[in-house]
């Protein structure tokens, strides 16, 4: 027999001011929640319920450390393979500590552990044929390294953030801006949606969706983006 290849694990996600590790099990992803958003994808975002993708574990990487297995740098985010639209998405990511399912929206912020800052990188121009053909997104959303992200802030030490800028620049302009008040279904919310469609585990990640302004990203770039109370993240494309 030929011999059993070797699969590194996931070596988790940094803890903001702890030298201990956040594992990551699955990260889900919300569409279109905030309102401006969802009007410049031309979608009404009154009348349409959450729903939800997903990106390969592995695809979920620490910005500050890079991916030295597939020799990105730390503060680097690689330039994807067959798009000429790779599009920024900041979004407020949820890290689950506690699973359940049908949690209801009065409870579901018992299960969070933590928040971080994260982009849901995107080619745009591979979604676009995605939606006109009715096929799925996954080449779309979850190509190598399409999740940078900061470290996890501890819910412990920060609360629950309802409120407060989330902002992305690239080379010192601004793209995106808007307020996590404005996302239209709220953090507990997408939690109890989620957990009535699959289980939650330790582990899990939600990004929550991304304000208006996504715009598409160079090799070269730099980017900084942020969310008051959870953190900030600079990167360069490369
Ligand atoms: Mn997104």
């Amino acid at each position: 027999m030929t011999a059993i290849p070797v699969v590194p694990a996931h070596p988790g996600l940094p803890i903001a001011g702890s030298d201990e590790r956040f594992p990551i099990r699955r990260a889900y992803c919300v569409g279109r929640n905030y309102g401006d958003h969802a009007r410049e994808m031309g979608a009404d975002p009154d009348r349409e319920p959450p729903f939800f993708f997903s990106k390969p574990t592995d695809a979920v990487y620490a910005i500050d450390e890079g991916l030295p297995l597939d020799d990105v740098e730390p503060g680097h985010v690689p330039y994807p393979p067959v798009t000429s639209q790779l599009h920024h998405e900041v979004e407020l990511v949820v890290a689950i500590g506690v699973g359940g399912k049908d949690i209801s929206p009065g409870t579901a912020l018992g299960h969070v552990w933590g928040y971080a800052l994260g982009l849901d990188l995107t080619r745009r121009d591979i979604q676009d044929v995605a939606k006109q053909m009715r096929r799925p997104w996954d080449m779309a959303k979850g190509f190598d390294a399409s999740g940078p992200i900061s470290a996890i802030v501890p819910a412990a030490q920060i609360g629950h953030p309802e409120t407060g800028r989330i902002y992305l620049e690239v080379n010192g302009e601004l793209r995106q801006q808007g307020d996590l008040a404005d996302q239209i279904w709220s953090v507990p919310e997408v939690i109890a949606a989620l957990s009535q469609t699959i289980t939650l585990k330790p582990g899990d990640l939600i990004f929550t969706g991304t304000p208006a302004g996504i715009a598409a990203l160079a090799q070269g770039d730099v980017v900084t983006a942020g969310i008051d109370g959870v953190g900030t993240a600079t990167f360069t494309v490369a």
